[in-house]
């Protein structure tokens, strides 16, 4: 991937890629920053126990009425059927996986542990399970992936380390297969993801049933405009790339909340914007990354 060099010039939101110039490399620590005021936001991380899938209770009191809760009534993990069907083998591929996350340069050892407690193969048909543990996007079909989980580690740490308070409602936009869900439901208190494509939140769903995840809420829907029965969110991911984060999510954060987003079209950056204030956000461009587009409306 190539690197794009050179200051940002300031702007004020909504971004858009001619913003995004500042020096970016993969596992590189932010280059620059977009300031919008002399304002700082405290950067508490908060710092939540991951707590074990199995032990997640399996009822919540808040789910909105617009989204599609996961069945709280779902047997044990089944894993027979897959091909990675001893979950002592698949315990241990993921603890390397981790490891090799944690060499690319994640360090919150919450994330991490999360990550080890999330088992991929679960989100990959049969014939791709056995590389679930590889550091690459695979295909869920749709012309979509699933995420690198370097990058889905990434982009958690990101959230987490600039959120002034704990991770209490957490957005997702774009479920794809629900990997990253699962991985954030088990560092917040409340994850809502949105998927704009019918048969891709129904696969989640079907994928998600076996871990029954109690805090988590899928929604079939356009992810750019956000979730407002719900919002504000202390934390948003978006899992796909615009060429500018829609005001819609940025108007949806909580004052202290945080963003993390790839931007662009083939030279993506990913991007991390607070909100300092009720009228104030501040951006700062990470690394180079790569996903699938962001894009309006739905697909039954
Ligand atoms: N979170 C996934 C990655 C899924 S790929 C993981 O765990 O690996 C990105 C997903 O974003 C695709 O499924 C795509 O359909 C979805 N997407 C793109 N634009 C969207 C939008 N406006 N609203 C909701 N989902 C969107």
């Amino acid at each position: 991937m190539s690197e794009s060099k050179g200051e940002p010039p300031k702007k004020r939101f909504p971004l858009t890629l001619d913003s995004i110039t500042g020096k970016a490399g993969r596992n590189r620590a932010a280059t620059s920053a977009h300031t919008y005021s002399t304002q700082t936001a405290t950067q508490n991380a908060s710092r939540h126990l991951p707590r074990a899938i199995s032990a997640v209770p399996a009822s919540s009191s808040n789910s909105p009425s617009a989204s599609t809760s996961l069945p709280g009534s779902a047997s044990a993990p089944v894993m027979a059927s897959r091909t990675m069907n001893s979950p002592l083998v698949s315990e241990s591929v993921r603890k390397s996986m981790v490891k090799r996350i944690e060499q690319q340069g994640v360090k919150d050892k919450v994330v991490l542990a999360a990550m080890e407690s999330v088992p991929r193969h679960f989100f990959l048909e049969p014939g791709l399970a056995s590389q679930a543990y590889i550091d690459a996007s695979l295909p869920i079909g749709y012309h979509q992936t699933i995420s690198q989980p370097y990058i889905v580690a990434r982009m958690i740490e990101v959230l987490r380390a600039n959120s002034r308070g704990p991770l209490n409602r957490v957005l997702e936009i774009g479920t794809g297969c629900g990997y990253q869900a699962a991985v954030l439901a088990q560092v917040a208190q409340e994850v809502y993801s949105i998927e704009r494509i019918k048969p891709l939140h129904e696969l989640a769903r079907t994928n998600l049933r076996p871990l029954r995840i109690a805090n988590l809420r899928l929604h079939y829907g356009d992810g750019m405009l956000g979730f407002p029965q719900v919002a504000p969110f202390d934390g948003i991911i978006l899992a796909a790339a615009g060429m500018q984060v829609p005001q819609d999510l940025l108007d949806q954060m909580s004052v202290g909340g945080s963003l993390v987003a790839p931007i662009g079209n083939r030279n993506q950056v990913l991007q991390l914007i607070r909100r300092t204030a009720e009228n104030e956000w501040m951006s700062e461009n990470l690394e180079h990354c790569h996903f699938v587009p962001l894009k309006s409306g739905t697909l039954g």
